[in-house]
């Protein structure tokens, strides 16, 4: 560990390394400090008995912009269809989106989960959140998603069956309470851009910007316990800096920053099960029923082969309340059509404090230069995101060169794209 640096980010998830990256490419000596063992944040591997088992069922997005820093093909990227399964009658009932399979449409277009009035209103919403200029979105009036998805003519069947646990899965609640304006975001998302799993697990994404920055520059395993403008005490030492970026999740960013306001109140439980085969020929999310604890179930192995050691299928059960694995296992052998016996347990993982709440009114871009050299990010800062944690960190490492490289001066790192698939730039 260094004694100075021109920059220290503390945290190795995606806002930091975001930021961390864009501020070597640009010339500077950034340092990232990180208490945990890995780097990528809440996107975290392990593997268990073989299998790669990521903290929580979660997926990345090719639509989200901030994607556009990743290299997706060296992530060996496998992907879901875009849609899910819903359960209605005893019958598994497909709803994909059209363009990502033509040859579902005629299920899709019958699939029990509204009439077709619904269903075409279910189109012009995805059309709207999908293609409308974003700035257009955003002027809309802000409600709370449920209210703004009634509006749109998706009460009822359509929000029981499918849009409440499809979006419950992603927003980790399901009253919809969250900001219509983060709904439109994330359908747009969705809209825009294909899901999927990473060859190597999700904690390769994170993994995948840490290998940009310099050799050393990554300090693991070191918690820091307090920061100044101007330093960082550590449990190895202090360092001194011109600029310290606190990137951490938003509970320990509140207690480093005392008068920040951040919290991550979303929580989620994820049960993981071996069958010895998919019982599924696509890759496709199954929803959970209404009135049941499951949002949502994927056999992972059918996107991402890679997760299993031995072409077993491995299977990610979630459920917003911190449920025990024997009060679920019935409801996932149905969601999937086995019997409850031919589900091997391999293990469970609640997530306390897995996202921030995205409630109206919302403050897309809260401040990230808090004076004094010192810069606060996260998805605390954006959106509850791999995208607002990415957007929140390009956007602190531009307030931070504002500070250190003032823009038009010989070393200007705007002189060059900001970012490059590759290794970091530097400038000289
Ligand atoms: C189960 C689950 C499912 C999710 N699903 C999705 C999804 O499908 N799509 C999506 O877009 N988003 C999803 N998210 C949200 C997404 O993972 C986060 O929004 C994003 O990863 C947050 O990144 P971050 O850099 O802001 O914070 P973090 O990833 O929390 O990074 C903060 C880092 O700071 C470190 N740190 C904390 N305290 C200290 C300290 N004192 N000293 C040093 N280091 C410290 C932490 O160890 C961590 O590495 C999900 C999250 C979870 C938990």
């Amino acid at each position: 560990m260094p004694a100075r640096a021109e920059v220290v980010v503390v945290g190795a998830g995606l806002a930091g390394l975001s930021a961390a990256t864009r501020l070597a490419a640009a010339g500077c000596d950034v340092h990232v400090v990180e208490g945990a063992g890995h780097a990528g944040g809440r996107l975290a591997t392990e593997r268990v008995d073989g299998f790669l088992v990521d903290r929580g069922f979660q997926v990345l997005n090719t639509g989200y912009p901030r994607v556009a820093d990743l290299d997706v093909d060296a992530l060996g990227m496998g992907w879901f269809l875009t849609g899910a399964r819903v359960w209605v009658d005893g019958r598994a009932h497909r709803v994909v989106d059209p363009r990502s399979r033509p040859t579902a449409l005629p299920a899709t277009a019958t699939a029990p989960i509204g009439s077709l009035r619904e269903k075409a209103a279910l189109a012009a919403f995805s059309a709207r959140a999908g293609y409308l200029p974003v700035e257009r979105l955003l002027a809309a009036p802000e409600r709370a998603a449920a209210e703004a998805l009634h509006r749109a003519g998706l009460a009822g069947t359509p929000l029981d069956r499918f849009l409440r646990p499809f979006l419950a899965g992603v927003l980790l609640e399901d009253r919809l309470e969250t900001s219509s304006r983060y709904l439109d975001l994330l359908w747009r998302s969705f809209v825009r851009g294909r899901i999927g799993l990473p060859a190597r697990g999700m904690q390769s994404v994170g993994e995948q910007l840490a290998d940009r920055l310099p050799a050393g520059s990554v300090h693991l395993g070191c918690r820091v316990t307090g920061v100044a403008g101007g330093a960082v005490e550590t449990e190895l030492g202090r360092i001194t800096a011109d600029a310290v970026v606190v990137a951490t999740d938003p509970t320990t960013a509140a207690d480093l920053l005392p008068g920040l306001s951040a919290s991550a109140p979303r929580q989620v439980t994820t049960h993981l099960h071996v069958l010895p085969s998919s019982p599924w020929d696509e890759p496709l999310l199954v929803l959970g029923r209404p009135g049941g604890e499951l949002v949502n179930s994927a056999v992972l192995t059918d996107a991402q082969p890679r997760y299993s050691p031995d072409g077993r299928a491995l299977v990610a059960s979630s459920t917003l309340a911190p449920t025990r694995e024997a009060d679920v296992r019935e409801e996932v052998a149905r969601a999937h059509g086995v019997a409850p016996s031919e589900l091997a347990h391999l293990t469970s993982v609640t997530v306390p404090r897995a996202q921030p709440a995205a409630v109206p009114p919302l403050e897309l871009r809260r401040p990230v230069d808090l004076g004094n050299g010192l810069y606060v990010c996260g998805d605390h800062r954006d959106t509850p995101s791999i995208q607002g944690a990415m957007a929140s960190g390009a956007r602190t490492a531009q307030a931070v060169l504002r500070r250190l490289r003032p823009a038009g001066g010989p070393t200007s790192p705007w002189r060059r794209p900001p970012m490059s698939d590759g290794g970091p730039r530097v400038v000289p």
